[in-house]
């Protein structure tokens, strides 16, 4: 057996079910785990100061995993191929693993760090299936290289063996050749969502325990503290494995657990949309023939929660204070952003982005073009009524009590949810803004817009 191999890390941040450490450990006696802080990230503009410490505790948390089991994280930073590279040389490598992703960004980073270990003859294994479930491309129509539909894929996705878990080496050792690195650093910043594998166990596993049985009920509704999981950012990071989670909610075998499933299998359907068509992270997968407004006043009042209609306001104020919004907030600020204000999705993604942590090229830019009518939705034009949204899902107020202080004095819901209906001197006296903006006639608006656009796509 050969004395040392590499598993370089990358958003794989566990050591239970990781194919890239199980694969590196078995096949050398000595294991390096590598995590390189990636230069080029940086500039990529998708590092954001949120992330960035979630990241950090991630880091020393895996760490910690690998110490107690004989072994510790080696972090570098730089040029990622540049470094394990280096590193190949430094501990003389026979192998190097990695896991496969999705976006263009590491697509291009795999060619150059294939090329680079072949001209050092240290070969690379490039592992699928580490992030997502299913690998992107495991399950294709015939005649495509991906499913642009959620319906069909989810049925394939259900019906494919997923692959078994990966053993989880009880001991690893570094070799001798290499210092011990100190532990990573991270900052005590007493937030809410602290990284790490440790947390991300504890989390999955209560959640599964106590709440996900009932999941189909509470999912949507937005002031259900555990109404869903919250296990974003530890999937983002990779400190829990999804191809874990589902095994052990699927064993539940109940209607909330397996709806809960279903939610695993449209992350992996976006990460196999992006793999194939990388270029989405930018531009409309279905182009629609939108032209945008242009109207920073009204994005500053979306990006702030200062657009006067509760419901958004109470979800773009929970994603700046928690660094996380609920799914249905998603759905209703994105289609206010793009279907009522018609503001580029590109807007509304980059500002997620920079404050989510769970921010995911996959999930935020595909999650975007859904609701923009640009992706995959069959419905492309159905813009949501954020007053019969607040209704459903909100009916008693509590989501918006909660996020508009201003508000929270007001104990009809109806008058809660639509403040106006007080008079402008009540709103005065309340601090709180009139809408930006006609509900009634921005829709009419944007399906006047694509009806426009439509007809000049069918005359071309
Ligand atoms: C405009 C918009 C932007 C989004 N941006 C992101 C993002 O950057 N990162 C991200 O992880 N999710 C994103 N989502 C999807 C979804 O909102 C979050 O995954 C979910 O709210 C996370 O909360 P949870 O962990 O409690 O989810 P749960 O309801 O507990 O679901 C479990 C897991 O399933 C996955 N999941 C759930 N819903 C979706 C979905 N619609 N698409 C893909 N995966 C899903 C997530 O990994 C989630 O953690 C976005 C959705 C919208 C509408």
């Amino acid at each position: 057996m050969p004395d040392t191999a590499i598993a370089v890390l990358t958003r794989d941040l566990r050591v239970h079910d990781n194919p890239v450490l199980a694969a590196a450990a078995e096949s050398a006696r000595q294991v390096v785990p590598l995590f390189v802080h990636d230069a080029a990230l940086a500039k990529t503009g998708f590092a954001s100061a949120p992330r960035t410490r979630f990241l950090q505790e991630c880091l020393a948390d895996l760490d910690a995993g690998l110490r107690r089991r004989g072994a510790a994280l080696v972090v570098r930073e730089g040029d990622l191929v540049t470094e394990v590279g280096r590193l190949a040389e430094e501990v003389d490598a026979a192998s190097v693993h990695i896991a496969a992703d999705v976006s263009g960004f590491a697509a291009r980073r795999e060619r150059r760090l294939t090329e680079e270990l072949g001209a050092r003859r240290r070969p690379l294994t490039v592992h699928g299936a580490v992030h997502t479930v299913l690998a992107p491309g495991a399950a294709t129509p015939q005649g495509n290289d991906h499913f642009a539909v959620f319906t069909p894929y989810h049925r394939r996705w259900a019906e494919i063996d997923h692959r078994p878990l990966a053993a989880l080496p009880r001991r690893f050792s570094l070799p001798a050749s290499l210092p011990k690195p100190s532990p990573p650093g991270e900052a005590d910043t007493g937030s809410t969502m602290r990284g790490g594998e440790s947390q991300a166990r504890r989390r999955a596993h209560q959640w599964l325990q106590e709440h996900s049985d009932e999941y189909h009920y509470g999912q949507d509704r937005l002031a259900a503290e555990d109404g869903t999981s919250r296990l974003s950012p530890y999937l983002h990071f990779g400190c829990v494995s999804a191809r874990e989670l589902a095994a052990v909610a699927a064993d539940r075998a109940t209607v909330g657990a397996e709806a809960f499933v279903r939610q695993l299998a449209w992350r992996d359907f976006h990460h196999q949309v992006l793999a194939a068509r990388p270029e989405a992270a930018r531009r409309d997968y279905r182009p629609r023939g939108d032209e945008w407004r242009d109207d920073e006043h009204a994005l500053r009042a979306w990006q702030e929660g200062r657009t006067g209609i509760p419901i958004v306001d109470a979800g773009m104020r929970q994603l700046l204070t928690e660094g996380w919004m609920h799914n249905r907030a998603r759905l209703i600020t994105g289609s206010f952003l793009t279907k009522t204000l018609y503001i580029d999705w590109r807007a509304g993604a980059v500002h997620f982005l920079r404050h989510l942590l769970d921010g995911d090229v996959a999930n935020n830019q595909m999650n975007w073009q859904w609701v923009a009518g640009t992706g995959t939705d069959t419905r492309p034009n159905r813009v949501l009524n954020p007053l019969r949204q607040a209704e459903r899902y909100d009916p008693d107020g509590t989501y918006v009590r909660r996020w508009i202080p201003e508000l929270a004095v007001l104990d009809d819901p109806r008058e809660l949810h639509q403040p106006w209906r007080l008079g402008t001197n009540m709103l005065n006296s309340l601090g709180y803004p009139a809408p930006i903006v006609d509900l009634d006639a921005a829709r009419e608006r944007f399906q006047q817009h694509r009806q426009r656009a439509n007809r000049g796509t069918s005359s071309q």
